[in-house]
């Protein structure tokens, strides 16, 4: 199986997995650089993956549809989608291109967020996350539709998954959430690393993604709610009644921390 993450806009990802004749793809906000990958490799669409319902993910399915009328689009049951064919939830699981997807809901971003988690893939690679804009290198989604409790919820979920995940996400934004990042939580060695290597990787004109579920526990501080320096810098940011230090105080003085950043 190979994974490609298409470029689309100015800082969008679109993910393809094929098995070198068919091919599914998630969130094609504009079919045309998907088509060009496609056609280029001499691939067949099989299946079109939504996470939700923002326009950079969903406004190239009318074409996609009319090229590809045989390849189903699934999506979140739970948003008002045109063009979908079939809506799932959490817990629910697909057989797509040999590989079982299991749905995982993921609200916070939009109420309806959902991920697509392929746990053991049949190449015997990492397991895979497609994550959409919940979970980002360095970072999450802002909270349009959700509250921070429901995001820290989702985030808490993905956290969870094994260490080796391949976390693909829809944004090529770590580097700005990383110099977040490190202004949040200094003393963290792990992140100075990251950022030298991730530079590196834009300034070859690579992606930073996927990233790992490990790396991310590591050096994301909106997993690291619990960690000491992140809760002091938290609460000194943060407006009373936030300054109890919980992990979800800390969440919610973050997110709206780098809101203003
Ligand atoms: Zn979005």
């Amino acid at each position: 199986m190979t994974l490609i993450p298409v470029p689309a806009f100015t800082d969008n990802y679109i993910w393809v997995l094929h098995d070198g004749r068919t091919a599914l793809a998630v969130d094609p906000g504009d079919a045309a650089p998907l088509e060009q990958t496609l056609d280029s490799l001499g691939l067949t669409l099989q299946t079109i993956l939504v996470t939700h319902h923002h326009a950079d993910h969903v406004g190239g399915l009318a074409r996609l549809r009319q090229r590809w009328p045989a390849a189903p689009v699934i999506g979140p049951a739970g948003e008002a989608i045109a063009g979908l064919d079939e809506r799932v939830q959490d817990g629910d699981r697909r057989q797509l291109l040999g590989q079982s997807v299991q749905v995982l809901d993921l609200p916070g971003h939009t109420a309806g967020h959902v991920a697509y988690f392929i746990e053991a893939p049949s190449d015997g690679c990492a397991p895979l996350l497609f994550c959409g804009d919940t979970l980002f290198g360095a970072g999450c989604g802002r909270l349009f539709e959700g509250t921070p409790a429901q995001m820290q919820a989702s985030l808490a979920r993905l956290a969870a998954l094994p260490g080796s995940t391949r976390v693909c996400c829809t944004h090529e934004y770590t580097l700005a959430n990383l110099r977040f990042a490190r202004h949040v939580e200094p003393g963290n060695e792990r992140l100075a690393e990251r950022e030298r290597h991730d530079q590196a990787l834009r300034a070859a004109g690579h992606p930073t993604l996927p990233s790992s579920i490990q790396l991310e526990r590591d050096t994301n501080p909106f997993l690291r709610c619990d960690q000491a320096e992140l809760q002091a810098a938290a609460c000194l940011r943060a407006p009373h009644p936030a300054r109890d230090g919980t992990p979800l105080a800390v969440f919610t003085a973050l997110r709206d921390w780098k809101n203003r950043f």
